[in-house]
C-alpha cells in the first residue's frame, strides 16, 4: 500500500480581513466601531485618495478641494466622534480606541487627511480634559457638525502651542506667548490681552478658535494658561503664511500671528481670585501634558496603518514585475511569482508586515488603555475629593502608597487570595494602569513613528524605483515622508525618550513587567512559534540591565541612569519599546486563536492564518530581542574604560612563566592564555589587555540563552515568505494610483 502523502500544513489564504482585525484589535462587541472604521474607509478610499491622486498634495496651500474633505469628515460622522451624544457626538464613554480606528483608515490612505481630522480634536482636547463645563458645553456643541435641518457650520479649531525659534519647540518650558490684563472694571470680568505668535499650526487656515499656550506678563497674573481665542475676537487674528511643507500637504499649517482682547473666562479651566490676583487652575504644562497623553498615541496608530497599507501594493508589484515579457511565459515561476521567487525580496516584505502588525498591536492596546483609564481617573478623583485628598503633594503622597500596596501585592504568588483586591480596587487598577499607560503611550508614539519610518523606506525600497514616484500604488513615497512628520508632531523622539527614561523606572510599572515575563514564559510553554521564549529572555536582559544601570557608574565615577545621560536612558527606552511591541503583538494573535475559533466567518482559514500570524509574532520578537541584546551589550559595558598595558591592566593578565609551571600541571592551559606579558616585559601588539566582565556573568549567561533561543526563528521567517508567495490578493488596490 502507497504511504498516504502528508497533509500540506494550511497556510495563510487572503489579507486579514475586517473581521480578523475586529478580534485582534477588541472591537469585536463594539459595533457602532465597526461602523465607524466602515465610514472613514469610505472616506479614505474615495474622496480623499481621489484628491490625492489629482495632485492635491502638490501644494501646500490650503484649496477648495481640501476644504471638501472637512465636510466628508462631517458627514460621515468622523468629526463628531470627539463629542459625547448630547453634545453633538454618538459614541458614549471613552474614545481613544475610536480615535485611534479612524486615523487608522484615514492614514492607510494619507497622513495629512488623518491630521487633518485630529487637529480638530487636538484643539478641543484642553478643553475636553480640563476645561470648565461652561467651556465644554459651548465649544464642543460649536464643533460638532449640524444635526439635520440645521443651519450652521461647524466651528474648526487649532492647538497653538509651538511658537517661532528661538521659543517653544522640543522645550515646551520656553514659552513666548503671553498674556496681560487689559481691562479689570470692579465686579466685571477681567479682559485680557494675548500676545502669541504660533510656528507650523494645524488647521491655522480655516480655524475658528484656537486654544493657545500663554505664559503670564502681568504681576496680576500668576504663572501660565491655556487660553481660547475665538477669530471674531478683538485685535489681530492673523493666519500668517502656509509652512512650505513637503509632507501631510491635505493638512493646513502656517505661522499665525494674534494679538487679541478677550475675556478670562477663556483661561482654560478657569481661574481663581487670590488676593487680588488672577491664578490659573492649571498652567500650560499640566494642560498640555493631558492632552498629548492621550493624542500621541492615534499618532502613533498612523504610522502601524502606513505599513500596514503597504503589504499589498508590494505584493502586486512583485508578482507583476515580469509579465508581459517574453521570456516569462503563464505558468513559469518568472510570471506567475516574479520578485516573489527571490528569497530576499521575500523576507523583506515579511519584515515590513511583522512591524506593521507589531506597531498596530501597540498603539491599539494603547488607546484600550486608555479607555479603561478614562473612568478610573474620574471614580479615583472622585474617591480622593471624599477623602478630602486634594491636589498637590498630599495626593501624590497617597497614590504612592497605593502603588507601594499594588507592588506588595504583585509580588504574592499568583494564587494568592489577596491579589483580587488588584482586579476589585478601583484605586488599585488605577494606579496599575497610570503607571502602564505613563509607558505605553510615548512607546506608541517613539516605536511606531520612529521604527516606522525606517521601515516605511524599506516598503519603497521593495517597488524599485517605482516606489519613488508619483505613479506608486498605495501612495507608499508619500507615506514615507509623512512617516518622518509623525516621528516628530506632538513632540519627537527625544521628547518621548526623555518621559519614558522616568516612566520605566516606576517600581509599580517594573512589578508588572515582572509578571509579563511570567505570562510570556508561560504562553511560550504552549505556542513556543510565537517566539514568546526569546521575548522572555530579552525582556529579563532588559530588566537586569536597567538595574545594573540604576546601580552602575561608568569609568569616571559618574552615575550612568540619570536624566543627563540621554545616552543610558535613550537607548533603554528604545529597547523596551521593541519589547512592548512584540509583546502585544504575540498577546493579540492569542486572541485571534482563541476567539476566532467562534467567529463562523473565520473558521475556514482560521488555523493558515494563526499559524502565519504566528510566524510573523516569532520574526519580529527574534528582532526584537536582536536589538535588546545589542542595546543592552552596548551600556552594560560600554562606559567601562579599556584595560591598558599598565600595573592594573598586567593585574588580568598571565606571565609567561607562571603559565609555562601552569602548563606542566594543565597541558594546553596555554593556548587559553590570550594576554600573555613575556618574561622581558613584552605584551601582544594591540591596545592593552582584552577587557574582562567582572559582574556581569549574569549578563552573558542571559546573552548566550538569548542567542540559541533564536531557534527556528529563521525557518518561521522561511514559512511566512512562503506563505506571502500563495496568498491570494485582489485584482486592484481598491483605492486610485
Ligand atoms: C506639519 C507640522 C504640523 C505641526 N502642527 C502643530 C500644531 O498644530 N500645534 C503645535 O503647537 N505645533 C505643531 N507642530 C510643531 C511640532 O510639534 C514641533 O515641530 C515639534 O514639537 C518639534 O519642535 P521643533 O521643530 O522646534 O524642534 P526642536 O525643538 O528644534 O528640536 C529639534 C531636534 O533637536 C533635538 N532636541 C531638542 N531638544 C532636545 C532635548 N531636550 N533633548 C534631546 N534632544 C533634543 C531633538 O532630536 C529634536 O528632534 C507642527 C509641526 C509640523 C512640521
Amino acid at each position: 500500500m502507497a504511504a498516504a502523502t502528508p497533509l500540506k500544513p494550511e497556510t495563510l489564504r487572503t489579507l486579514p480581513s475586517d473581521a480578523v482585525r475586529q478580534i485582534q484589535w477588541r472591537l469585536a462587541d463594539r459595533y457602532d466601531l465597526q461602523m465607524l472604521v466602515q465610514s472613514a474607509r469610505s472616506v479614505a478610499r474615495g474622496p480623499v485618495a481621489r484628491l490625492v491622486a489629482a495632485g492635491g498634495r502638490n501644494s501646500h496651500e490650503w484649496t477648495p478641494a481640501k476644504a471638501e474633505l472637512l465636510e466628508a469628515f462631517d458627514n460621515s460622522g468622523i468629526t463628531a466622534v470627539f463629542m459625547e451624544p448630547g453634545e453633538g457626538g454618538f459614541i458614549a464613554g471613552p474614545k481613544n480606541l475610536a480615535l485611534a480606528l479612524v486615523a487608522f483608515e484615514l492614514a492607510w490612505v494619507d497622513g495629512g487627511a488623518a491630521t487633518a481630522s485630529l487637529a480638530g480634536c487636538l484643539a478641543l482636547a484642553p478643553i475636553h480634559e480640563r476645561g470648565t463645563p461652561e467651556q465644554q458645553s459651548k465649544y464642543m456643541q460649536l464643533a460638532a457638525p449640524p444635526q439635520p435641518g440645521e443651519d450652521r457650520k461647524p466651528w474648526r479649531g487649532a492647538f497653538c502651542l509651538t511658537e517661532p525659534i528661538p521659543y517653544v519647540g522640543v522645550d515646551t518650558g520656553m514659552l513666548n506667548g503671553k498674556v496681560r490684563i487689559a481691562e479689570w472694571t470692579p465686579d466685571k470680568e477681567p479682559i485680557l490681552q494675548v500676545e502669541k505668535r504660533g510656528r507650523f499650526i494645524t488647521n491655522i487656515g480655516f480655524a475658528n478658535f484656537v486654544t493657545a499656550a500663554v505664559d503670564s506678563d502681568d504681576e496680576r497674573i500668576k504663572g501660565s494658561c491655556v487660553i481660547i481665542l475665538e477669530e471674531t475676537d478683538p485685535g489681530i487674528f492673523d493666519r500668517g503664511t502656509p509652512t512650505r511643507k513637503l509632507v501631510h500637504q491635505l493638512s493646513s499649517t502656517g505661522d499665525p500671528i494674534f494679538s487679541l482682547r478677550v475675556p478670562a473666562s477663556r483661561i482654560v479651566g478657569g481661574y481663581d481670585l487670590q488676593n487680588g490676583d488672577i491664578v490659573p487652575r492649571y498652567n500650560h504644562s499640566e494642560v498640555i501634558e493631558a492632552v498629548f497623553r492621550r493624542t500621541r498615541v492615534t499618532v502613533g496608530i498612523m504610522t502601524a496603518a502606513k505599513l500596514l497599507s503597504a503589504v499589498e501594493p508590494v505584493i502586486r508589484y512583485q508578482r507583476g514585475r515580469f509579465r508581459g515579457a517574453e521570456t516569462a511565459k503563464p505558468g513559469s515561476v518568472r510570471y506567475e511569482l516574479g520578485l516573489q521567487a527571490r528569497e530576499d525580496a521575500l523576507h523583506r516584505l515579511v519584515d515590513v508586515w511583522a512591524s506593521g502588525e507589531a506597531s498596530a498591536s501597540l498603539g491599539f492596546a494603547a488607546a484600550r488603555a486608555f479607555d479603561e483609564l478614562d473612568p478610573l481617573e474620574r471614580e479615583t478623583e472622585k474617591l480622593l475629593a471624599e477623602q478630602g485628598i486634594s491636589a498637590g503633594r498630599v495626593r501624590l503622597r497617597f497614590l504612592k502608597q497605593i502603588s507601594e500596596k499594588a507592588e506588595g501585592l504583585l509580588a504574592l504568588p499568583a494564587n494568592a487570595k489577596e491579589r483580587v483586591q488588584l482586579q476589585s480596587d478601583p484605586l488599585l487598577r488605577f494606579v496599575m494602569l497610570d503607571s502602564q499607560a505613563d509607558v505605553l503611550c510615548p512607546a506608541t508614539k517613539l516605536w511606531n513613528t520612529g521604527w516606522g519610518t525606517q521601515m516605511m523606506r524599506e516598503a519603497v525600497s521593495l517597488m524599485g524605483g517605482y516606489g519613488i514616484t508619483e505613479d506608486c500604488p498605495g501612495f507608499l513615497a508619500n507615506k514615507w515622508m509623512d512617516a518622518q512628520l509623525e516621528a516628530t508632531y506632538e513632540g519627537p523622539e527625544a521628547v518621548q525618550r526623555r518621559q519614558l527614561s522616568i516612566t520605566i523606572a516606576n517600581p509599580l510599572f517594573l512589578a508588572q513587567f515582572r509578571v509579563w515575563i511570567k505570562e510570556m514564559r508561560a504562553i511560550a510553554a504552549e505556542r513556543p512559534g510565537t517566539g514568546a521564549c526569546t521575548l522572555a529572555t530579552a525582556m529579563t536582559m532588559w530588566r537586569w540591565t536597567l538595574e545594573r544601570l540604576q546601580r552602575a557608574t561608568d569609568a569616571d565615577g559618574g552615575r550612568l541612569y540619570q536624566s543627563v545621560r540621554q545616552g543610558v536612558t535613550f537607548p533603554l527606552a528604545d529597547a523596551l519599546c521593541w519589547l512592548l511591541a512584540s509583546r502585544q503583538q504575540i498577546l493579540d494573535t492569542l486572541e485571534l486563536e482563541q476567539r476566532g475559533v467562534s467567529d463562523p466567518a473565520l473558521a475556514e482559514g482560521l488555523p493558515g492564518l494563526v499559524s502565519f500570524m504566528t510566524d510573523l509574532c516569532h520574526v519580529q520578537s527574534a528582532r526584537a530581542s536582536g536589538e535588546v541584546a545589542r542595546i543592552c551589550a552596548e551600556l552594560v559595558f560600554g562606559y567601562n574604560r579599556h584595560p591598558a598595558w599598565d600595573e592594573a591592566g598586567y593585574r588580568g593578565c598571565y606571565q609567561q612563566d607562571e603559565l609555562d609551571s601552569l602548563e606542566g600541571f594543565i597541558p594546553g592551559l596555554g593556548s587559553y592564555g590570550l594576554d600573555v606579558i613575556g618574561n622581558d616585559g613584552s605584551h601582544p601588539r594591540k591596545a592593552g589587555p582584552c577587557a574582562k566582565c567582572n559582574g556581569a556573568d549574569q549578563f552573558l549567561t542571559l546573552q548566550s540563552k538569548l542567542a540559541t533561543c533564536l531557534t527556528g526563528s529563521r525557518l518561521a521567517k522561511d514559512r511566512a515568505a512562503d506563505a506571502i508567495s500563495k496568498i491570494m490578493i485582489p485584482e486592484a488596490l481598491d483605492y486610485p494610483a
